[in-house]
């Protein structure tokens, strides 16, 4: 099966049609019979609005999966329906770690080799992540052949000598719908920003680091493992990065 999760600020689903085109993407890889799950929008924004959740901030949970079946290794028949499932709750910011910045733990990239579908077979996420708060951070971070990939539940960025930097899309990736809304930032900004991979063994170097998505926004790393990244403070860019996010929320 697949899911997503949607910001509403306000009433206003955040990138939903980016929500919606992911969740076509992922039904396609699947092979599910729908592939077209753009009515969601509706249904999503009908779920705030009986729930009385207009003027508060909320997220929006979607899962889909292959519908009821007896239970074999193949996939239902063309008549068998997907169960599709949405809710909607109140959400409150982590704003102290969005101020003051967390920790990360790097651990080996344990999951499959199609990431890019946003599954909800999330055993490996749920075990680096109990991990990390075990060891006091607040995200785990999957190193890969020697290179960051992203968070559990995030993306990973880096910014060395005043560029921006996080792994390139591939099938070893989510491709985050916030990632891509801070790579549209760097571009409006002009903040020079690069797609590539970033070693470990470089890691704990760099001037500033944060890890983004729909419930972390940009949230700055001042720790990764037991290293302190530059000042332990949250830097410049990640600062500019989060003001200019903030203002298309608003
Ligand atoms: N990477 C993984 C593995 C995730 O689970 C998530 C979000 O849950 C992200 C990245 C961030 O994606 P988005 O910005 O679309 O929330």
């Amino acid at each position: 099966g697949l899911y997503e999760v949607v910001r509403s600020y306000y009433g206003r689903l955040f990138q939903m049609e980016a929500h919606i085109e992911r969740l076509n993407y992922g039904a396609q890889q699947i092979c599910l019979h729908t592939t077209d799950f753009s009515y969601l929008t509706e249904v999503c924004q009908t779920l705030l609005e009986k729930n009385g959740l207009l003027d508060k901030d909320a997220t929006v949970y979607i899962q889909i999966t292959r519908g009821v079946a007896a239970r074999l290794h193949t996939f239902p028949g063309p008549d068998t329906p997907e169960t599709v499932f949405a809710s909607v709750q109140p959400f409150k910011a982590k704003t102290e770690q969005m101020e003051n910045g967390v920790k990360i733990l790097l651990v080996p990239d344990q999951r499959w080799a199609r990431t890019d579908i946003k599954s909800v077979n999330l055993l490996p996420n749920v075990i680096a992540q109990q991990r990390a708060v075990d060891a006091g951070a607040a995200e785990a971070v999957f190193v890969r052949d020697g290179a960051v990939t992203e968070g559990s539940h995030s993306s990973f960025f880096a910014v060395l000598d005043g560029t921006v930097i996080t792994r390139p899309r591939s099938n070893y990736i989510l491709a985050g719908i916030t990632r891509q809304v801070i790579l549209d930032l760097c571009h409006q900004l002009n903040l020079p920003f690069e797609e590539k991979s970033i070693f470990q063994e470089k890691v704990y170097d760099v001037d500033e680091a944060f890890i983004s998505g729909t419930t972390t926004e940009i949230t700055p790393v001042v720790q990764i493992d037991e290293r302190t990244i530059a000042s332990g403070k949250p830097g410049p860019i990640t600062k500019k990065l989060q003001e200019a996010f903030g203002m298309l929320v608003e």
